[in-house]
């Protein structure tokens, strides 16, 4: 053990070599503002994709950490723009990369999409004479994301509808169960690798990626952003990029099984749980009326589980997707502590002014 400790110690003394990236230079001790260059407007302008490089002091492996690969979620590129100011390069082993809109022609949209309508995050690994979408895929893949050797992808539900914290990742390779749970939030989604997406290819290629989905598409959530930025902090101190922190990682717990529950019935949907909240079998979880009060349909969980993820809007036509509940095999009280442990620890955040208000009004709704 006490062998194990100097090696270690030795490692992290190791001075950290120059980091070539899109043809610049970051020099150790140093960060740089970068431009993935090459797609255009129609008036010709360069659209340029902005990547802050910072590279550490010391020796260490090359994490990136993307948002927004879906023009309209938010959340990540707040959590990117924190972690930026958050880094001390002196203090750091090895190289961050961040990436905070990767879609930038949906980000000034306001869209999921790219201008041809597919979906970047279905075109990975892209080809070089392939649609727009499939070159711009291509070219972030190879030039950006090959350089890692770990992704955080983090990403949001739709257009009204909302994700509790958590992470999807595939659990079968051991790499990235352990990364998973030391982002510790409080639900990991075991979630097979889907063709397309920057997390399979990337980790076809060997990479180890997480995909970080939280919040609603086009709104900044205080929650959802905390919990990003304390799991990507705590990945980092995982793989050896900065010091291990005192503090205990809270546990989460692991769903293989979730379902949608969907609406029966059109109308106006009043919902009766909230993100996070146990719910048994055969629980109501919401009603649906029409305008006028006269008709009353409850929407109910078929399965005892917790809510990861629900409709914000309330209007419904009969088939939507109105809760995402995620199943598991532990025990009541398991279930419990993890859920408190991450409220406890959203609730000590030091959190960034933009988004204290919103916090106090979520998490303590009395004052
Ligand atoms: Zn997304």
């Amino acid at each position: 053990m006490q062998k194990h400790n100097v090696l270690k110690r030795v490692a992290r003394a190791k001075p950290n070599s120059s980091y070539s990236f899109l043809g610049e230079q970051i020099a150790p001790n140093s960060r740089k503002v970068v431009e993935l260059t090459g797609t255009k407007l129609y008036t010709n302008s360069p659209l340029s994709i902005p990547i802050e490089v910072i590279n550490g002091k010391y020796a260490g492996p090359v994490l990136m950490v993307n948002a927004a690969i879906h023009g309209d979620e938010l959340n990540g590129v707040e959590i990117v723009r924190q972690m930026i100011n958050a880094i001390d390069s002196a203090k750091m082993n090895g190289t961050l990369i961040m990436v905070p809109v990767v879609n930038v022609f949906g980000f000034i949209q306001k869209s999921r999409y790219l201008p041809d309508r597919r979906d970047l995050n279905r075109c990975f690994p892209g080809s070089e004479k392939g649609s727009l979408a499939s070159r711009m895929a291509y070219t972030f893949f190879n030039e950006v994301a090959l350089k890692c050797d770990y992704i955080i992808d983090i990403h949001t539900g739709a257009i009204h509808r909302t994700n509790l914290p958590q992470i999807r990742a595939d659990l079968s390779k051991p790499d990235t169960l352990r990364l998973a749970e030391a982002f510790a939030t409080p639900v990991i989604v075991d979630s097979p690798l889907r063709g397309g997406s920057l997390r399979s290819e990337a980790e076809n290629k060997g990479l180890t990626v997480l995909t970080y989905e939280a919040g609603e598409a086009l709104k900044f959530d205080p929650i959802a952003i905390t919990a990003g930025i304390n799991g990507i902090k705590r990945v980092m101190q995982a793989i050896g990029m900065v010091r291990k922190s005192r503090r205990k990682t809270p546990t989460s717990v692991v769903t293989r099984s979730t379902t949608w529950i969907r609406a029966e019935h059109d109308g106006i949907l009043r919902t009766l749980v909230s993100l996070g909240d146990r719910v048994e079998k055969g629980q109501v979880l919401a009603l649906i009326n029409s305008p006028l009060g006269y008709v009353e349909v409850e929407v109910k969980a078929n399965k005892r589980g917790i809510v990861i993820g629900q409709q914000t809007l309330p209007l419904v036509n009969e088939g939507d997707a109105v809760f995402h509940i995620a199943h598991f095999n532990e025990g009541e009280e398991h279930l419990n502590t993890v859920v408190e442990a991450f409220i406890d620890e959203i609730n000590d955040a030091e959190l960034d002014p933009i988004t204290t208000g919103y916090l106090n009004a979520a998490v303590n709704p009395t004052t």
